[in-house]
């Protein structure tokens, strides 16, 4: 096997080697099947056991007890920008969007697309999305709140959710999904694409609260309808397969290798202490993000120069360090710590910026 690097990829982004290793393992004859994975139908019960286990191990680890269906839809997490609005809105009842970056102003614009009455009750635009928003209120005649969790692009996450009080919240955690525990009883709606933390590309991972179903309108087509999808356990059509068994084999290795989202977050918040206090004591390095906003996940930097951001990106890559090069709507540098990027890769990257440091600095 050649040697593999130190991934830090937005997205697709990196996977638990233990994960890569039991897919190959398995791969040519999934589980005395005689067939791969990639070949069985979704009709049989090998699928079923892969799908229900996903949503199983979903349902556990954020403690969804049976409010809440756990669906799987393809589209990636941008086709959730517009049916979010389809199917949750309430005749006459504007929706609240919170703008936090690229991904939120992309969910505003297709509820707006779509005709429905947005109310933006925040944003950080002001100041090129390097905060998240604090002071602000919900409206209490919401059909829902909408947010981003972590802002990719930027690098910024809120460290703890907004106060919709009734108001069902509806939140893009493509980013930062599983990252951490948290209530999910305020939410009416999680989305997530698979191809950070979960798994690769492919499809999205929607938990949407039972309730919220009722909303769904019956002159929506079949496949845009959240009701389709939790009626036949995400197996209208043919489901994205290999994309739900990666996601099972990712929350295994979460639920019984690392142990749960506690002390996943706790690895996290390790790794966001070694990077971000490197950063603070440099002069060389620059973090973009308020110091009280920024991401566990996507820690954006700028170096003097974009000469040297170049430079940067390519000797690393050298150096078996991958994927450092920042947004391309934004520049800079970027390096995305998802659960399955350690604290050894994030100390070596460590290592690696105080050497470039030391000699371009
Ligand atoms: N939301 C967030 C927070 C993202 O980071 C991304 C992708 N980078 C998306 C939405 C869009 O996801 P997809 O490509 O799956 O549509």
């Amino acid at each position: 096997m050649g040697k593999r690097i130190y991934n830090f990829n937005a997205g697709p982004a990196a996977l638990p080697l233990p994960v890569l290793e039991e897919f190959q393992a398995e791969l040519l004859d999934y589980k005395g099947s005689g067939m791969s994975i990639l070949e069985v139908s979704h009709r049989s019960t090998w699928f079923d056991d892969v799908i229900n286990e996903a949503v199983l191990r979903t349902q556990r680890l954020l403690g969804l007890g049976d409010a809440f269906e756990v669906l799987f839809i393809q589209g990636g997490a941008s086709l959730q920008f517009c049916m979010i609005p389809m199917n949750l809105c309430v005749a006459d009842r504007p929706v609240d969007y919170i703008n936090t970056g690229t991904w939120s102003t992309k969910a505003i614009k297709e509820a707006k697309i779509l005709g429905k009455d947005v109310r933006v009750i925040a944003s950080s635009e002001d100041k090129g999305f390097s905060y998240i928003p604090k002071e602000f209120a919900v409206n209490r005649d919401a059909a829902y709140l909408h947010f981003t969790s972590n802002n990719t692009i930027k690098g910024t996450q809120w460290a703890q959710f907004p106060d919709a009080g009734e108001v069902p919240m509806v939140c893009d955690m493509s980013s930062d999904f599983m990252s951490r525990p948290f209530d999910v009883r305020p939410f009416g709606l999680i989305y997530a694409g698979a191809q950070k933390n979960i798994g690769p590309a492919g499809s999205a991972m929607v938990i949407v609260r039972k309730d919220m179903l009722e909303r769904t309108p019956d002159t929506l087509p079949t496949m845009l309808k959240y009701t389709t999808f939790a009626e036949k356990n995400s197996m209208y059509n043919t489901p994205s397969c290999v994309v739900v068994y990666i996601v099972a084999l990712v929350l295994k290795w979460l639920e019984e290798t690392i142990g749960g989202l506690e002390r996943m977050a706790q690895i996290n918040r390790e790794k966001g202490v070694i990077i971000y206090d490197f950063i603070d004591g440099s002069a060389f390095y620059r973090g973009t993000a308020d110091k009280d906003s920024r991401s566990l996940m996507n820690v954006t930097f700028r170096l003097p120069s974009e000469d040297l951001e170049k430079k940067f990106v390519a000797d690393a890559q050298k150096e078996g360090l991958g994927g450092l090069k920042g947004h391309r709507s934004v520049g800079g540098c970027r390096a995305s710590i998802y659960n399955a990027t350690g604290v050894g890769a994030v100390k070596s990257l460590v290592d690696f910026m105080a050497e470039f440091e030391r000699k371009q600095g």
